[in-house]
């Protein structure tokens, strides 16, 4: 049987440039429980023979309009985790959006690739312990030794950079992978040259001489930037309660208080509140001065036993000047450090806390960031009793080679036998957040060292006047006028920016205002070359902006180094000569602060024609110390305004309940596993559907769920239509394709039609200012109440009738599978960005055009959009809902007719729509009762006012159709049936819906094939 289709009335305004009028008949058979992984595999190879990413990257190339996209450089360190699948996801989402908007774009996804995550894997990998390991790594040549390990360093970022772009292939991310930018590349490296050169020219590159943050284990100091919260771990350690004894008294003490004992060495004074008063306490004989508010507080806590107060209260400015003997004061370096300085209190208002300890705080200027500052307005002494390592320094008596931070016991055992415990009061376990190293872990300690910082609050030197012309400052405003200091110019082009969430702003602010000056070496081998030659003569130190400058300034150690990238150990070779003394200068041995590695990357990989950039992603948790600040401060540097236009954050992946993906915990999810086992186009949508602000907690329970609620049912609605319009032998080129240029769109007049061709142009205008704006999850949940709510639950839903064999009106038939037809068409082009997989799979097989990655997105004509109808739907489809309570409640099948119902509501409702109510909710008559606020239905459900006969009918026909299930006979083939009873008035309407060509009475129910 052969219908030739003839549809009229319908006008798709489709812009098709295909206008061949071959037929296309028969679309691929659907698999109802496709296998989501293989599809996309199959895909990806079918992708790579056709050369389908290429076509797309180039689709665009003559286009005018640019969206200029930058990449926040993955590391490329290890295998990617399902957390750098969100983002990933993000960046793709759009590039494909603008895409597909004819947008032109770079497509250059980047790695990082130098500093410390790198040389920590590389030293776990050979088994080194420390730095001396990776300098002796070839025994006795420090030169062979640093080659060796940053050739190694170098191999292990080509080996992941190379794992991670499979895995972002696999994610199905369109990128121009083969230009990727890798930030140990020798443009990026002299882009930061040259950055640093500006910085230094302003003024603002200086040497300094700090208390600074150091981890014992990588031998380097660790920046503020690099501190963030989760660094801090909830760690117990011994605290001291220890005695000074004062001199000039007889038998009195302070009474001082410390966490962090290793550091008992190198105390030089203690501090007092000059406001707050202080008491004597008699303890065992002592008298032991503390704060007076804090003495009740150490009694409770068992830490003053069985003594009293004496009475004897002062004002803590009284105490200020006393002087008191320390137990290390007889340790050679201690000795030499203090000469004829004598220990005592000082003041320290403003840090002396009421809340701990006891009221006097340990002043050790050596070892701590607070102390080193008191020492500097007190000018103490240093005592810097500790190497890289943290082990004792020589001159530290028994104590010299041991580490202090691991062995406190080693203090607390000495204040316990010196002058028989003189020193020693108590001690306590002490639980806090202590800082530890972001890169591995260990607890950190601090240490009084030379680094390279750049001020955040130095206006720049005057001889580089403000050259932004587009600052307005004009003539009146000349190199005079003192500029801005850093921190300044700094907030100002934060406030440039368009953040998402806005409180973005707020936080980088926050940091901008608070933050030190930017620590920027490292005394570490794999990273930038810090480009500065200092002279060891006259202290003269000087930046080179360039290989070039380099070339030129060179006096020696150039043939060693030309042919390398400039990186240890080769760039160590080079020196020049000092312009002011005419002595050698080596380069400084440090290494520079990775996130200039990040930060430079408008400038280095991205061409001036695409500067600033439109756009950037990337995980909020440290980004605004990192490299949202970095971006800032290289661009507000070397150009005064802001890299990048607007930032979209995201919060963490958490595993299902919640907590930290950690692979030692065992609960992180590797990517591989993920995408086989659920496949991306689950992930992405997951990913994008989820509220940026909120951590994701995923694992299989999500995934699945987001699966079976959101791509099963497009998939079924998919499969619907593919299976009846071959069972119909539905054929495209029946359809008069769209070439009327004012897209005026006669739609077919079943109203159910118009409805759903409205909500589908309304969700693809929503839709499209969602994305637009940066909202994914909202355009996710459009998206989802259309495919969901509308298409599946109600459209389909509603129309099982107008396609099945018992429907002869073929028009109508047709004009529904056309209907649906070119909503999917629609549909699988608005879904391409978020999950290219089986968009693509619904595109090709229902148009079969190429790719759906090669099409325009979508346009919706707000012609189509019928507000009205669009209300009235709803109105019905609460009617439904009213409808089916009822049912439910009185406990009347939904087979079983009503005969009479009746309905309240604010409007009456149209009798078309009232047409398809009545079908859903099974109805004979359904009649406007009254006005009410909300819609609602009643009708009697005694038997005279339900048609049990027919109800039967339906049930005989459910039960048939079950059977001819399991019979697998083909949608149009006639069955036989035998029947113990069925209700003759209804017999013609059961033959027809179940497709029998005759029915016999018989004690058995009974299905059989024709023969
Ligand atoms: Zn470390
Ligand atoms: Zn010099």
């Amino acid at each position: 049987m052969f219908i030739p289709l003839e549809i009229t009335g319908i006008i798709y305004f489709m812009k098709n440039t295909n206008n061949s009028k071959k037929p296309l008949t028969g679309f691929n058979f659907v698999n109802p429980n496709t296998d989501f992984p293989k599809m996309e595999r199959e895909f990806l190879g079918k992708w790579q023979k056709n050369g389908l990413v290429k076509k797309y990257l180039q689709r665009n190339n003559s286009s005018k309009e640019k969206f200029s996209f930058l990449d926040g450089p993955i590391t490329a360190n290890n295998p990617m985790g399902v957390h750098h699948a969100w983002g990933r996801t993000y960046k793709d989402f759009w590039q494909r959006f603008w895409n597909m908007r004819g947008k032109k774009q770079r497509f250059q996804n980047g790695f990082d690739e130098q500093g410390l995550w790198v040389e920590v894997e590389v030293e776990k990998e050979l088994g080194l312990k420390n730095k001396k390991d990776i300098e002796n790594l070839v025994t006795g040549d420090k030169f062979k030794s640093l080659e060796m390990f940053i050739n190694l360093c170098k191999d292990r970022v080509k080996k992941f950079s190379a794992v991670q772009t499979e895995q972002s292939k696999r994610l199905g991310y369109f990128m121009d992978w083969d230009n990727s930018y890798h930030t140990s590349s020798d443009e990026n490296n002299y882009s930061i040259w040259n950055f640093l050169k500006v910085v230094n020219e302003k003024g603002w590159l200086y040497k300094g001489h700090d208390s600074v943050p150091w981890c014992p284990r990588c031998g380097t100091a660790i920046s503020q930037h690099e501190i963030l919260t989760e660094e801090y771990k909830e760690l117990e350690h011994e605290s001291v309660f220890f005695k000074l004894p004062i001199i000039g008294k007889n038998n009195e003490y302070l009474l001082v208080w410390t966490t962090t004992p290793w550091t008992i060495p190198s105390n030089v004074a203690v501090a007092v509140n000059k406001k707050e008063k202080y008491s004597s306490y008699v303890l065992n004989g002592e008298n032991l001065w503390l704060m007076d508010k804090r003495i009740k507080e150490l009694e409770n806590q068992k830490i003053l036993i069985g003594g009293k107060s004496n009475n004897e209260k002062k004002l803590g400015k009284l105490l200020i000047g006393w002087e008191y003997n320390g137990p290390f004061d007889d340790v050679s370096l201690v000795k030499k450090t203090l000469g004829n300085y004598i220990h005592n209190v000082i003041d320290g208002e403003g840090v002396v806390t009421e809340e701990e300890g006891t009221g006097l705080l340990h002043v050790a200027p050596g070892a701590g960031e607070e102390d080193f500052k008191l020492g500097k307005e007190n000018k103490l002494p240093v005592i810097s009793s500790i190497e890289e390592d943290a082990s004792y320094v020589q001159g530290m008596g028994k104590f010299s080679g041991q580490n202090a931070k691991w062995h406190p016991e080693l203090i607390i055992d000495y204040l316990e036998q010196k002058n028989r415990g003189q020193f020693l009061l108590n001690t306590q376990l002490y639980k806090h957040r202590y800082p530890t190293c972001w890169r591995c872990k260990t607890e950190l300690v601090w240490r009084v060292v030379d680094e390279w910082y750049i001020a955040m609050d130095k206006s720049s030197n005057s001889k580089f006047p403000n050259l932004d012309k587009r600052s307005g400052a004009g003539k009146t405003q000349n190199s005079k006028v003192q500029e801005k200091t850093f921190r300044e110019q700094m907030a100002e082009v934060a406030k440039k920016i368009n953040w998402l969430p806005d409180w973005g702003l707020e936080r980088e602010l926050d940091w901008l205002k608070n933050m030190h000056d930017w620590l920027i070496s490292k005394k570490r081998y794999w990273g930038l070359a810090l480009p500065i030659w200092e002279c060891k003569k006259c202290k003269n130190f000087e930046v080179i902006g360039s290989k070039a400058e380099l070339k030129e300034r060179a006096v020696s150690g150039w043939n060693k180094f030309e042919g390398n990238s400039p990186h240890r150990p080769w760039i160590d070779e080079v020196k020049i000569k000092c312009s002011k003394c005419g002595n050698m200068v080596n380069r400084i041995p440090d290494v520079g602060n990775p996130w200039l590695d990040a930060g430079i990357v408008p400038f280095s990989t991205m061409p001036e024609e695409w500067f600033p950039a439109e756009f950037i992603t990337e995980s909020f948790p440290g980004q605004f110390k990192n490299w949202f600040y970095s971006l800032i401060a290289m661009s507000t540097a070397l150009k005064k305004t802001n890299s990048f236009k607007t930032v979209l954050g995201f919060a963490s992946v958490r595993d299902e309940q919640g907590e930290e993906m950690h692979k030692s915990k065992g609960n992180a999810i590797e990517f591989n596993e993920a995408a086989d086992k659920i496949g991306v186009d689950v992930m992405r949508w997951l990913y994008l559907k989820q509220d940026p602000e909120q951590n994701l907690n995923l694992g299989y329970h999500v995934t699945d769920d987001v699966r079976r609620y959101f791509h099963l049912r497009l998939w079924n609605v998919y499969s619907f239509f593919v299976t009846y319009a071959n069972i119909n032998k539905f054929q495209i080129s029946s359809i008069r394709q769209a070439q009327d240029k004012n897209f005026k769109f006669q739609i077919s007049d079943n109203v159910l039609d118009k409805w759903i061709i409205s909500r589908l142009n309304k969700t693809i205008k929503v839709s499209t200012e969602l994305i637009e704006e940066y909202s994914a999850d909202k355009a996710v949940g459009e998206i989802e109440n259309f495919v969901i709510n509308d298409l599946s639950n109600w459209f389909v839903r509603r129309s099982r009738d107008r396609v099945s064999f018992s429907n002869e009106n073929i028009k109508d038939k047709d004009t529904c599978l056309s209907i649906l037809y070119f909503v999917l068409m629609e549909l699988s082009k608005l879904l391409a960005p978020f999950i290219p997989f089986i968009s693509e799979e619904i595109y090709t097989n229902v148009s079969k055009k190429d790719s759906v990655h090669l099409e325009n997105w979508p346009e919706f004509n707000d012609k189509l959009i019928d507000k009205k109808l669009e209300e009235e739907m709803q109105s019905a489809r609460q009617i439904v809902e009213s409808a089916h309570a009822l049912r439910k409640s009185s406990e009347v099948k939904v087979r079983i007719p009503i005969k009479e119902m009746f309905y309240n509501g604010p409007f009456e409702i149209s009798e078309e729509i009232l047409n398809i109510v009545k079908d859903e909710i099974n109805a004979y008559s359904l009649t406007f009762d009254k006005k009410s606020d909300v819609y609602g239905v009643f009708a009697k459900t005694s038997d005279d006012n339900l048609d049990l006969q027919f109800g039967l009918a339906r049930d005989i026909v459910r039960k048939i159709q079950q059977e001819r299930k399991k019979l697998e006979t083909k949608a149009n083939e006639k069955v036989m049936v035998y029947l113990p009873y069925w209700p003759k008035e209804h017999e013609e309407y059961i033959k027809k819906k179940a497709m029998i060509n005759k029915i016999i009475e018989d004690n058995d129910f009974k299905v059989v094939k024709n023969a």
